[in-house]
């Protein structure tokens, strides 16, 4: 690999970055000059001799060609210094949690992705870590939640399912005055909408299984990072753990990524036809989306993000029933979990997402029976209008 290249790229803008980093032909004296990184499926690597280190890799699970192939593309989306890849965006996240230690104290962004919370709750309390689940929308209440023992904040933005907005910026530097890690999980926004680190915060988590990868046939996970120290240890857990993403899927993430900034463009655009729309609709009673100037973050949304995304979500002017018969009446967008990817998918929070979460607990954050989320695929725009239509006019 041609690093002087590789340090040159760097300077390049999102869409070019996004296709040649970690893409780079070997040009070498017995190179092949292929414009596609290789798929190492090698386990383990041969050296001349015992003490001799082999050219960087030893056994897969602590180095592969193609993974840093993809590492390296990674850490370029979020203007990183370090990226590392997981078999899951919950293996990545997870990583990030085994930094801390039993006693430390946790402040959650209250309307946190569904599996984290009960990562967080479920998996980490038992070894003596807690958690507070607080809505720090306003960035100044963040203080209230804090503790000598605070140790980690994390949040997300926008949120899931609720889309809010939360001013990174500002969390990040309080953090940074309290000593505190800051993590956003960026998966909603994209690295095309909006870059955590360059607002200050400390580590970013992607589920690549989302817009990353973008095509549904892939579960992967991201940590980005450019702090040094911490930049090791994870390095050194990612190992230690082993969650590691395999070569094929590395090759995957790489070949979805060159697509980004074109999907996330389509994605957006279609986004704010299909908002419009619902904004004519009799039948949705509420919509979530950070690009409506009535959305209470849009301000902040402005400020920290190039666009506003493609999740959407709304609630039906009706009951629960009301909104699975709309949802089964749906054609062309499907029913399911997950986001991000090319195809609309459309899921019901209250029983698929965020079923885990506590009804009680669910309804004290605003999660209301009869909420959609919407996440607006590339089909063409016109298709997906005529089958929400269609869908309303069975309510
Ligand atoms: C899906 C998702 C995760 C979990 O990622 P997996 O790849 O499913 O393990 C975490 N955070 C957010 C915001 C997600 O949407």
């Amino acid at each position: 690999m041609d690093e002087g290249k590789w340090i040159s790229m760097k300077q390049k803008k999102f869409a070019t970055k996004i296709i040649h980093i970690g893409n780079e032909p070997n040009l070498k004296e017995g190179g092949s000059g292929d414009v596609v990184t290789p798929i190492h499926l090698s386990s383990t690597f041969a050296r001349k001799k015992v003490d001799l280190k082999t050219a960087g890799y030893e056994y897969s699970r602590s180095g592969n060609p193609t993974r840093y192939a993809l590492e390296k593309n990674l850490a370029s989306l979020e203007n990183a210094q370090f990226a590392f890849a997981y078999a899951s965006g919950l293996a990545a996240i997870t990583n990030v949690l085994l930094l801390l230690k039993s006693g430390d104290h946790v402040v959650s962004i209250d309307d946190v992705y569904g599996g984290t919370r009960r990562l967080f709750t479920r998996v980490f309390e038992q070894f003596g870590i807690s958690f507070t689940f607080a809505d720090f929308s306003n960035a100044k209440e963040i203080g209230k939640y804090i503790t000598p023992k605070t140790k980690m904040i994390w949040l997300e933005s926008p949120t899931n399912p609720l889309l809010k907005i939360i001013d990174i910026a500002s969390i990040a530097q309080f953090a940074k005055t309290k000593h505190i890690t800051s993590v956003v999980d960026n998966t909603f926004a994209t690295p095309f909408f909006q870059n955590p680190l360059d607002l200050g915060a400390d580590i970013v988590v992607h589920s690549m299984t989302k817009y990353i990868g973008g095509h549904s046939d892939g579960v992967g996970g991201a940590i980005m990072l450019s702090n040094k120290e911490i930049a090791e240890r994870v390095k050194f857990l990612q190992n230690a753990v082993g969650a590691i993403l395999s070569p094929f899927d590395s090759y995957s993430f790489l070949r979805g990524i060159k697509t980004l900034a074109l999907r996330m463009k389509q994605h957006e655009e279609n986004a704010k036809k299909i908002v419009s729309f619902l904004q004519s609709q009799k039948k949705v009673k509420k919509i979530y989306y950070p690009g409506l100037k009535t959305h209470p973050g849009f301000a902040i949304a402005q400020k920290q993000m190039k666009g506003f995304g493609a999740m959407i979500s709304f609630e039906i002017n009706g009951s629960l029933q009301d909104a699975v018969i709309f949802l089964e009446s749906l054609e062309i967008i499907s029913i399911a979990e997950s986001l991000g990817a090319v195809e609309s998918l459309i899921e019901h929070p209250a029983s698929m997402t965020h079923a885990s979460v506590p009804k009680e607990e669910r309804e004290k954050i605003g999660l209301s029976d009869t909420l959609i989320r919407l996440s607006v695929g590339i089909e063409d725009v016109e298709d997906l209008i005529d089958d929400l239509t269609s869908a309303f006019s069975h309510i």
